[in-house]
């Protein structure tokens, strides 16, 4: 059994493709950083990484999980919302250790992901939340 003290920090990967979708996601982007200490990711309109719709990433802390995923369940409005750990197997933490809120996405590029590097923990934060959540 592996243990949960292997997680490092978590990502949400918070996908849109149409414009309406982009919208949605900026507005959700906004109101992620007034809620919560995390750090977001830029937005990628074009494809990176095993990501294959637009997106950016939210990295954010252990002590965060308990509160920003409930709170992206009821708020995510349709998005598709990828929840990973970062345990230093970047392959097996995107492809099978993530749990998808909405639809569930093809990952792409899978070799570029390696396993055994140094979990990556947590980002300096750069919002400074004001809202509880
Ligand atoms: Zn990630």
């Amino acid at each position: 059994m592996r243990r949960i003290a292997e997680i490092a920090s978590y990502h949400a990967h918070i996908y849109f493709d149409r414009p309406e979708q982009r919208a949605i996601a900026m507005d959700l982007r906004q109101r992620i950083a007034e809620r919560f200490t995390v750090a977001l990711g830029r937005v990628h309109d074009r494809l990176v990484g095993p990501h294959v719709r637009p997106m950016y990433q939210v990295s954010f802390d252990v002590a965060a999980f308990a509160t920003l995923v409930p709170w992206l369940m009821l708020n995510r409005q349709g998005l598709a919302v990828l929840v990973h750990p970062n345990t230093g197997r970047e392959l097996s933490d995107h492809v099978a250790q993530g749990l998808w809120l909405g639809e569930i996405l093809p990952l792409a590029n899978l070799d570029m992901l390696r396993e055994e590097t140094a979990a990556e923990e947590v980002l300096a934060p750069n919002t400074v939340p004001s809202i509880a959540p």
